[in-house]
């Protein structure tokens, strides 16, 4: 199609929408400045208009095989599925025999546009009916049984040509057969959007009643789609008016989408050059982006069978990366691929790989890259490019392991890496100099990227410690040193019982060495009894970081309402880690609720008065332990979720932080030498493109898995004016609002991240 230069985006997202085909764009044009006439005026102008309408209306015809059924022109398919509904179920509701309980049938994986519509007109309509949602097996196939049971007492069963997420496609014949097995009266809609130009219909070959498609989805614009309507299926126009198209639905027709379809259908038909490519190229393709993906990325699986499924979709998951890393990733690369498409809740997954049985990983993983016929082998060969070079990034960042220990942009680690699962958090200390590493709190579900990191950078561990038994999780702890430290005896948390005696504070304590730094261990129980706090001392004794577990989270207090917690020994804790690490030593703790990164004694004041009168001493021990049972009584074990480990004293501190579109940092940065800009995306995203549009200002990359250490390093730097920059805006903002918490006043972050700073 287009012909793309090496940083021109690579658009892998046809299911969701297509660019609109020259040609087709082209014949709009021509709708909206020449043949612009409204179909229903008598003079020429308008007679044009009209013979432009039903010459698509024809070639549509021809294409879809509708004989003698209706094709009415409609805004897309939403719009489509609504009449489908609305006319089976008017027609339904007039012959419902008392006490009946009816319902209405459709497919577990269909587009949420279906099963909403149902329900909507459902309740409207008062009809009572129950929605049931169709099984499907593991390769995403309905199950006709489930069918052949519950059809004799539905009034409308709806169900896909072709999945959006997965490409699977049903076997129409036989879903046919079985409906009118059982009840030849059911209405049976078939959403056909993404079957259109990928699968052969003939619709009045079957008991289709009804069928909806979408221009948008194959190269024609926005806003014009079609629905099918079997002769003899019942009828109510959805929108009334002037009585375009029949009196079926009224409103002015959208002629310049039209026109476009026309081209569409034009070439799908083969009545002139076509753009589109047929069956077996499409084949060609699939299996060339497969071979590149595997290749790309060795463990990497598919989330459906490429046996039962349209050539131009392929879903697929790379163990141990969220859909949302490699979404990140692919935009880095300038690949445009979409991840899980339901994103209500915090994880992002797919209904419909869950609907297919899947592993639940996998749904978290979904990462669906789809073409459509108009796809060239020219972008297909730059697709796989792009796609290993974007793994290569991924290796460099040591977060895969690429076997090439050579790879020269990799690199070495050095100071506090905070990788999160959740809201818990891992955290690795790296020692350049001593090639030694520290891991706290290693969570089971990091292990792996805990343990890729270490063998990538080459590092020999120390130790694996936690700073508490955990409640919530089982640690990752014993299988990395099982693995790592097979030789060393250690206690129950990991630290090793070859340790030295240091002194801290004037008091003697445990430590072991890393390089020439030393960690510390301080007995700080509370939250447990075995509680322990690590302090992370610079060969000159300074306290760099607290590895505090639960004792101090941000904006709270460790939950001491276990059988080994104890609110009064959580007192003398807090004083005793206060008294040796002071105000303004950073504190990084094994929850994030908020994502705040960081905390330390002097931003825990501002917000948490409980803590500050603890410090202050204008608390007594006994007066703290009865504040605390009543904060701790606040907790909410959320269904099923984690549990919260610790108590909220305060209200969120969710500051305002500075907001700058494009255009006004462009001028800010030219008034102000002083503004520095901070790209918090990974280094694997930063490392594939970090042009920021017409701004063209050079940024320093800080990954928010290294923010941590950014903060204790530039922590004198509060009033430089830093910039956040990340891909669309919203890590940009959260990390903006966690640096100003922790004193950055003059903090701001670029709205609309890079995605936005062309325009
Ligand atoms: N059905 C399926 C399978 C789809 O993929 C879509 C598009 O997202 C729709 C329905 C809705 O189509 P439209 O955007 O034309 O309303």
């Amino acid at each position: 199609m287009h012909h793309t230069s090496p940083l021109s985006q690579i658009y892998l997202d046809a299911n969701a929408t297509t660019p609109v085909l020259p040609q087709a764009a082209k014949a709009a044009l021509g709708a909206m400045e020449e043949l612009f006439g409204n179909p229903s005026s008598s003079h020429i102008t308008g007679l044009k208009a009209k013979s432009l309408m039903e010459q698509t209306r024809l070639r549509a015809k021809q294409l879809l095989g509708s004989g003698q059924g209706k094709l009415i022109f409609t805004s897309g398919a939403t719009e489509g599925i609504q009449t489908a509904i609305l006319s089976a179920l008017i027609k339904a509701k007039a012959s419902l025999e008392p006490n009946r309980q009816y319902s209405l049938l459709y497919g577990a994986t269909e587009h949420k546009a279906v099963p909403n519509s149902l329900a909507h007109w459902n309740d409207l309509l008062e009809i009572g009916a129950q929605l049931k949602a169709i099984p499907v097996d593991e390769h995403g196939e309905l199950d006709r049984d489930f069918i052949a049971r519950e059809v004799p007492n539905a009034l409308m069963i709806c169900t896909m040509a072709v999945n959006n997420e997965t490409g699977v496609y049903q076997d129409l014949d036989a879903l046919d057969t079985c409906i009118r097995q059982h009840n030849p009266e059911v209405f049976w809609m078939v959403d056909c959007v993404q079957a259109l130009g990928k699968r052969p219909l003939a619709l009045a070959q079957t008991s289709i009643d009804y069928a909806p498609f979408s221009g948008h989805k194959l190269y024609a614009p926005k806003g014009i789609g079609l629905v099918y309507i079997r002769e003899g299926a019942p009828f109510t126009p959805f929108i009334a008016g002037g009585g375009q198209e029949g009196g079926l639905r009224s409103g002015t027709e959208n002629l310049p989408g039209m026109a476009a379809l026309n081209e569409v259908f034009a070439m799908l038909l083969a009545e002139q050059d076509s753009a589109f490519y047929g069956h077996a190229t499409l084949k060609g393709y699939r299996e060339q982006l497969a071979l590149a993906l595997r290749r790309a990325f060795p463990t990497l699986v598919f989330n459906h069978s490429f046996d039962n499924s349209v050539p131009t979709t392929l879903n697929f998951a790379v163990p141990g990366f969220s859909s949302k890393e490699i979404m990140d990733l692919f935009d880095a690369a300038n690949i445009r691929v979409s991840s899980g498409s339901a994103c209500s809740s915090k994880v992002t997954r797919s209904f419909v790989l869950d609907a297919m049985g899947l592993p639940a990983w996998q749904s978290e993983s979904a990462i669906r890259l789809s073409f459509g016929p108009a796809m060239t082998q020219a972008e297909v060969d730059q697709a796989c490019e792009r796609i290993q070079s974007a793994a290569n990034a991924l290796g460099n960042s040591c977060l895969t392991l690429s076997g090439n220990d050579a790879l020269a942009d990799k690199k070495p680690l050095n100071g506090l890496v905070q990788l999160k699962s959740g809201s818990s958090c891992s955290w690795i200390y790296a020692d350049q100099q001593s090639k030694q590493a520290v891991v706290i709190d290693p969570l089971p579900e990091l292990s792996q990227r805990i343990d890729t990191l270490l063998q990538c950078q080459q590092l020999s561990p120390v130790a694996f410690i936690d700073t508490h038994g955990h409640a919530d999780h089982v640690s990752g702890r014993a299988e990395l040193a099982a693995r790592y430290l097979p030789e060393q005896s250690s206690d129950h948390l990991g630290w090793p019982e070859a340790h030295q005696i240091t002194e801290i504070g004037a008091r003697p304590a445990q430590s072991i060495s890393l390089g020439q730094f030393s960690l510390v261990k301080l007995a700080t129980p509370g939250h447990t009894n075995d509680s322990i706090s690590l302090l992370l001392c610079s060969p000159q004794g300074e306290v760099i970081y607290a590895f505090c577990g639960d004792l101090v989270l941000m904006g709270s207090l460790g939950r001491t309402n276990f059988d080994t917690s104890c609110a009064k020994q959580m007192y003398n804790s807090l004083k005793l880690l206060h008294s040796l690490i002071g105000d303004d030593t950073l504190l990084c703790p094994s929850h994030d609720y908020n994502n705040e990164f960081t905390t330390s004694f002097a931003a825990e004041f501002r917000v948490n008065p409980l803590l500050n009168e603890v410090i202050n001493g204008t608390i007594s021990m006994a007066q703290f332990e009865q504040q605390k049972a009543r904060l701790d009584t606040h907790l909410k074990d959320e269904a099923g979720s984690e549990i919260i480990c610790g108590a909220y004293t305060g209200d969120c501190d969710r500051a305002k932080v500075k907001e700058y579109d494009c255009q006004a940092l462009r001028l800010q940065v030219g008034q102000s030498p002083k503004i520095k800009l901070l790209d918090i995306r990974e280094p694997h995203e930063y490392a594939l493109q970090h042009e920021l549009g017409a701004l063209g200002e050079q940024t320093i990359n800080v990954p928010m898995t290294r923010l941590v250490q950014f903060v204790q390093e530039h922590k004198q730097e509060s009033d430089v004016e830093w910039v956040l920059v990340c891909r669309s805006g919203s890590r940009s903002l959260v990390a903006a609002q966690a640096l100003h918490r922790l004193g950055f006043n003059k903090i701001a972050h670029l709205k609309g991240g890079y995605a936005l700073s062309d325009s």
